[in-house]
């Protein structure tokens, strides 16, 4: 049987059961925190919210909770696996690769492929294959899949290089890949046209955030492709509201691409990009941002809008066992 690799260890594909396909548990700068956290980051009191929060997503049926977390999100693995230890019904699934919307890290300036030492393969693509072949630094836990983010229609050097390396691990590993996408510039048709060019199996391609568009022209040329479509960040009502998002899916399914999406909220305990008061501003602006909207809210208004529950399993179990089936 075909296993995936999760912090807790090797599953067995079947056994993934419901699955969010992004979600974080924490979106917190490490060397930010580090320097600059005490007034507000309380380290217990975050793990006890966090080990709080994903019961009470597991206790709703949610088996496997997927995390693109990787460098420059801040991730931190002895902190999600002193989570999981408390949560172990529920699969969290690791990431490797590198998020930032104009760069690659400046640690790589001059090692790789035309640098001052002129190394190929690219030695940060290297880094990619050894997290998902040998595991996270020495945690024990090997990340399953790969991360980049394409937020500008035409990216700077930096980011296409870091899509490149993820692209490279895919091929030496056979790891699936997810990419931040804005799906207000379409920046999915030059992941799709890049990835493609790499030799990258598109099958295994969530193009993200691609739910925060309505442009069905756009998404049935992405899912055309053969990648996944992320219908992933329900809750965040200031760019697309619930009722439109499962508009769009809907149209999609009914259209037959029930098999090129995927489910999430792209939700996290906390995250350092709204100052010290994070989940006074979620619970103001955004209350359905966060990891239980989905089994709350959405699937309802996905049954109430006509998706057949084959469709919405389709979405939320078969797709994602799929995309981890290496
Ligand atoms: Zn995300």
């Amino acid at each position: 049987m075909p296993t995936v690799e999760t912090v807790r260890g090797a599953v067995d594909v079947a056994e993934l059961g419901p699955t969010l396909m992004h979600e974080h548990v924490f979106f917190v700068g490490t060397e930010y925190l580090q320097n600059y956290g005490s007034g507000w980051w309380d380290e217990e009191e975050r793990v006890a919210d966090a080990i709080e929060r994903l019961r009470s997503v597991a206790a709703r049926g949610v088996r496997t909770f997927v995390d693109p977390t990787v460098w420059g999100g801040g991730r931190y693995i002895p902190r999600i696996q002193r989570i999981n230890e408390q949560v172990p019904e529920l699969n969290i699934i690791a990431a490797t690769g590198y998020y930032h919307y104009t760069d690659a890290p400046i640690q790589f300036s001059n090692r790789g492929p035309g640098l001052l030492f002129d190394e190929t393969p690219d030695p940060l693509g290297r880094e990619f294959v050894r997290d998902i072949a040998e595991g996270i630094a020495d945690t024990g836990v090997r990340a399953a899949f790969l991360k980049c983010a394409v937020e500008h229609p035409d990216p700077a050097p930096g980011v296409e290089r870091v899509c490149r390396a993820v692209a490279y691990a895919h091929r030496e590993t056979g790891a699936p890949i997810t990419v931040h996408t804005n799906a207000h510039r379409q920046t999915g048709r030059w992941v799709v046209d890049l990835l493609r060019a790499e030799h990258a199996d598109l099958t295994k391609v969530v193009i993200g955030h691609s739910g925060d568009s309505g442009d069905l022209d756009y998404l049935t040329w992405l899912a055309d492709s053969g990648a996944l479509l992320g219908m992933d960040r329900f809750g965040i009502d200031v760019y697309r509201t619930t009722p439109e998002r499962v508009e769009t899916i809907t149209a999609l399914c009914e259209r037959g691409y029930a098999e090129r999406m995927v489910l999430s909220h792209d939700a996290m305990c906390w995250i350092d990009w709204f100052g010290e008061d994070f989940t006074g501003m979620r619970d103001q602006l955004m209350p359905n941002w966060h990891y239980e909207h989905i089994h709350n809210d959405v699937l309802p208004a996905l049954r109430e809008a006509g998706v057949s529950e084959k469709d919405i399993d389709t979405m939320l179990i078969d797709n994602p066992r799929r995309y981890f089936t290496r």
